[in-house]
């Protein structure tokens, strides 16, 4: 099946005359802009709907209930071709954009999110690699994830630094030729399951030193001696997806396993959102979508005071803002990839799609279980399930407050250059 998607991709790929990775993925109209998918685009979303609707939505309520990783189906995914798409087709991959990744993470988020983060976790520990790796690391490791089902994840937020990164104090040390790694991450997606971590950490001791030059990204294999990985913690809500703390004791990391250079890790591990945040987005329209096609069927068939109850307009018009916020959250994660497959900065985007979006799916939800009312609160209905997953959203991928924070420093700077 991922020799089949390759290969659909890469005849369309020709015929559309798109290049890999860091290009325009979506076919422009003679007025400059366009809003349909291409032929490529399409079969892609056909595939991920098919896949998600088939294959992950009947496993939804079980896998939240039992709490257990979905092993099979991220598996399936990566047999699909639908885990490893922006991986560039000399390390094995189809070499798509970051456009696809949102396409196959709206569909899949629509049928759970828990899902999507499983799968998009391993996302966020290769694309450091993706943009800042040698040839070499990206033969290695990206390469060993297209051969095979093997997993990576993302080793930043650590119990005492989250949103300010530049308070870890995970270190590691040069001595001849390793470093040797010391510390503790917190709150690590697929900590359990991946092959190989991207780590960021302190090489720099002073404490004072702005993050900008003290700290260092690394590949870490998790199956190296010192690598210990904590308990499955148990969250509100995405409860199938794999979160853990992992402690780093005495790990000897080889030199070739440093992303460019000592100092360089901050821009490497924020960079890579910019990549990363648009899929995360999309995964929140996709539980949007979802609670909103659940609240309208119920609307439909639900019945008070002899009518059913989207005759009321309080009811249809809860439908209706839905409906407003995930169509503008969708054409905003599409402008934020879109950006990025251009090959420009997209940061500012990132942001807005990710934090608006993030509203968007939690108002959503909250509305369905309003929508569906007693029964929105019970777990024999699917939207408390949306609702408690949803949460999420705001916080991962750095938080809206921290969305909010580099939305405002890009106004002050455009301000600053007179390009207002
Ligand atoms: C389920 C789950 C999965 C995760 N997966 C990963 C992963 O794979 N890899 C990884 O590295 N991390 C991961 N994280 C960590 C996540 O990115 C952090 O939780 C997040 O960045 C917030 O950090 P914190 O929890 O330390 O909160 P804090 O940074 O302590 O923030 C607490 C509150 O203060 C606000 N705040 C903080 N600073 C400011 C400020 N300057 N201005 C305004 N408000 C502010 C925050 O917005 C938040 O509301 C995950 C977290 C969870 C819960």
């Amino acid at each position: 099946m991922m020799a089949a998607l390759r290969r659909v991709t890469s005849c369309l790929r020709q015929r559309l005359c798109i290049p890999d990775f860091a290009s325009t993925s979506r076919v422009r109209h003679s007025s400059g802009l366009c809003f349909d998918y291409n032929d490529d685009q399409k079969a892609i979303q056909e595939l991920a709907r098919k896949f998600a609707r088939e294959e992950v939505l009947p496993m939804a309520a079980e896998l939240d209930r039992t709490m257990e990783y979905p092993q099979n189906l991220v598996k399936k995914a990566w047999e699909l071709g639908l885990l490893n798409p922006h991986v560039s087709t000399d390390y094995g991959g189809p070499g798509l954009g970051v456009t696809e990744d949102c396409i196959i993470g709206e569909e899949v988020a629509y049928a759970c999110t828990g899902v999507m983060t499983a799968m998009t976790a391993n996302s966020l520990g290769q694309v450091p690699v993706i943009i800042a790796g040698t040839e070499e690391q990206k033969k290695k490791y990206l390469g060993m994830q297209t051969e095979e089902f093997l997993l990576s994840a993302y080793c930043v937020t650590e119990p005492g630094a989250g949103s300010d990164v530049s308070a870890m104090i995970t270190k590691a040390e040069k001595k001849g030729d390793e470093y040797i790694l010391n510390g503790q991450k917190m709150w690590i997606t697929n900590g359990s399951k991946a092959h190989w971590y991207f780590v960021l950490a302190r090489t720099n001791p002073d404490p004072k030193a702005p993050a900008g030059g003290a700290l260092t990204g690394f590949i870490v294999e998790s199956g190296w001696e010192g690598v210990s990985i904590g308990r499955k913690e148990i969250n509100m809500g995405q409860r199938c997806s794999d979160t853990r703390g992992i402690t780093f004791e005495d790990v000897r990391v080889p030199l070739e396993n440093v992303l460019v250079g000592e100092g360089q890790g901050f821009k490497i591990a924020m960079g890579a959102f910019d990549r990363t945040r648009p899929p995360v987005a999309a995964g929140a329209v996709g539980l949007a979508q979802r609670a909103l096609d659940e609240a309208t069927k119920y609307a439909m068939e639900r019945k008070t005071f002899g009518v059913p109850i989207i005759s009321h307009q309080a009811i249809s018009f809860m439908l209706a803002d839905m409906a407003i916020e995930l169509e503008a959250g969708r054409l905003l994660w599409q402008k934020a990839a879109y950006e990025v497959d251009c090959g420009r900065r997209n940061t500012y985007f990132a942001s807005i799609a990710k934090a608006f979006s993030s509203d968007a799916a939690n108002k959503a939800a909250s509305n369905a279980v309003q929508v569906f009312g007693g029964a929105g609160y019970n777990t024999e209905y699917p939207v408390e399930k949306l609702m408690r997953d949803a949460k999420i959203y705001h916080i991962y991928e750095g938080t809206s407050q921290i969305q909010r924070l580099i939305i405002a420093r890009a106004i002050v700077e455009k301000a600053k250059q007179g390009l207002m």
